[in-house]
C-alpha cells in the first residue's frame, strides 16, 4: 500500500476555515500530510479538498502510493494532519487531543479493514456489539436487527469467527461498523482478502446499507469493480484529487485509471 515513494514539493501549512458543505458527512479543505524530513520528506497529501456526501457511497481510487490510505487515516482521525482542515460532521479534527480523537472515532466513525479484525473467542453477535459494549452504550435492538438482516447474518449470530467463511466474517465486520449508527463508515480495501463472489456480497451489503439504511460509506479500493458499487469515485494521483466520476461502471473507472497512469508516465 505504501509504495513507490513519491517526492513532491509543496504542502499547505495553514488551516483554511471554509464552512463544511451542508450535506457533507466529512470534508477536507487544503488537507496536507507530510512524512519525514530533508531527503526522506514525502508529501503524501498536497492541499486536498474533498467532501463526502451524507447518505452516499464514495470510493477513493488511485495508483499505489497516491495517498489513498493517508487520506482515509487523516479524515478518520487515525493520523494527524500536517496542514489544512478535516471535519467529521461539525467537528474539526485538527487540534483535537489523542483522547478527543479516540472519543470521536468511537462515537462517530465505523471502520472496516481488509483484515476482518474480529475477536476469535467472541461470537458473531458479541463481535458486532463489542465497540458499543466498550463505550457503555446499549445497541438499539430494532436497528441491530435491521443491520443483521441487511448483511444476511441472522442464522450465524452464535457462531465464532473460525466457524464462518471469510465473506461471512467480513459481513460481521460490516455489521459491527453499522451497529452504532455512525456518522460515517471508512472501509479500507474491504474486499482485499475475499474471493470475487464473497467480495461482491460484501459490496452489495455496503451499498444496501447506504441505499436502504441511509448510512454514509467511504471506501478505499484499487479495484474498479469494487468502485463501481459506489455512487461516486474520486481519483487521487501524487497526493492530489485529480478527477471524479458519478454513477461509475467498472469500464469507466478502468478508463480513468489508465489515463492517470498515462499522465504519470508523461509529465
Ligand atoms: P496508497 O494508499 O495510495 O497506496 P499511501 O497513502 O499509503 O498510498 O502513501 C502515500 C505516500 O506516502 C507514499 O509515497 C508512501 O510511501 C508515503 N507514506 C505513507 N505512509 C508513510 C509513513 N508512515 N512514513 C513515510 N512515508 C509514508
Amino acid at each position: 500500500m505504501s509504495q513507490p515513494p513519491i517526492s513532491h514539493t509543496a504542502a499547505t501549512p495553514t488551516a483554511p476555515q471554509a464552512p463544511a458543505p451542508l450535506d457533507a458527512a466529512a470534508c477536507a479543505t487544503g488537507l496536507s500530510k507530510v512524512y519525514g524530513e530533508g531527503e526522506t520528506r514525502v508529501v503524501a497529501l498536497d492541499s486536498v479538498c474533498v467532501d463526502f456526501g451524507r447518505g452516499r457511497f464514495t470510493a477513493i481510487m488511485g495508483p499505489s502510493g497516491s495517498g489513498k490510505s493517508t487520506l482515509m487515516h487523516c479524515m478518520a482521525g487515525l493520523d494527524t494532519l500536517s496542514g489544512g482542515s478535516a471535519r467529521i460532521g461539525d467537528t474539526e479534527l485538527s487540534g483535537l487531543s489523542d483522547r478527543q480523537l479516540t472519543r470521536l472515532r468511537r462515537d462517530k466513525i465505523g471502520f472496516i479493514f481488509q483484515a476482518f479484525n474480529l475477536l476469535p473467542t467472541l461470537t458473531a453477535i458479541e463481535n458486532i456489539t463489542l465497540p458499543m459494549d466498550i463505550a457503555g452504550r446499549k445497541p438499539d435492538p430494532q436497528w441491530l436487527d435491521l443491520v443483521v438482516q441487511t448483511v444476511g447474518l441472522a442464522g450465524r449470530l452464535q457462531h465464532r469467527p473460525s466457524q464462518l467463511s471469510g465473506g461471512q466474517q467480513q459481513r460481521v465486520a460490516v455489521a459491527r461498523a453499522l451497529a452504532s449508527r455512525p456518522e460515517i463508515i471508512f472501509a479500507d480495501e474491504p474486499t482485499g482478502n475475499l474471493d470475487s463472489r464473497s467480495g461482491a456480497e460484501v459490496l452489495g451489503f455496503l451499498r444496501d446499507s447506504v441505499r436502504e439504511l441511509g448510512q454514509t460509506v467511504v471506501m478505499v479500493t484499487h479495484d474498479p469493480v469494487a468502485a463501481s458499487y459506489s455512487d461516486r469515485v474520486v481519483f487521487l494521483a501524487d497526493g492530489r484529487i485529480t478527477d471524479e466520476l458519478a454513477a461509475p461502471t467498472p469500464e469507466d473507472v478502468l478508463d480513468r485509471m489508465r489515463h492517470l497512469d498515462t499522465e504519470r508516465r508523461t509529465p
